[in-house]
């Protein structure tokens, strides 16, 4: 138990840190794509996320666990 909790916490840790070793190789043109992907899209309709379970949804109620509580996402 005590080992796996620790590969759980030690993995992450490893991958964030070769990750960082890329954008840094690439020259720091990594950032705003995900921007971008955020930004922009989805113009049809008001999407709200579900406050019960995160789920992203349009409309109504969430169609995953049936919850009323929600937001505006924009
Ligand atoms: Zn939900």
């Amino acid at each position: 138990m005590g080992a796996a909790l620790a590969i759980f916490i030690i993995f992450p840790l490893l991958l964030r840190k070769r990750y960082m070793a890329k954008m840094r190789g690439s020259g720091g043109s990594g950032f705003g794509f995900g921007g971008g992907l955020f930004g922009q899209g989805q113009g049809t309709g008001v999407r709200y996320v579900c406050l019960t379970c995160n789920n992203r949804f349009k409309g109504g109620d969430c169609p995953r666990c049936g919850s009323k509580m929600k937001r505006a996402d924009f």
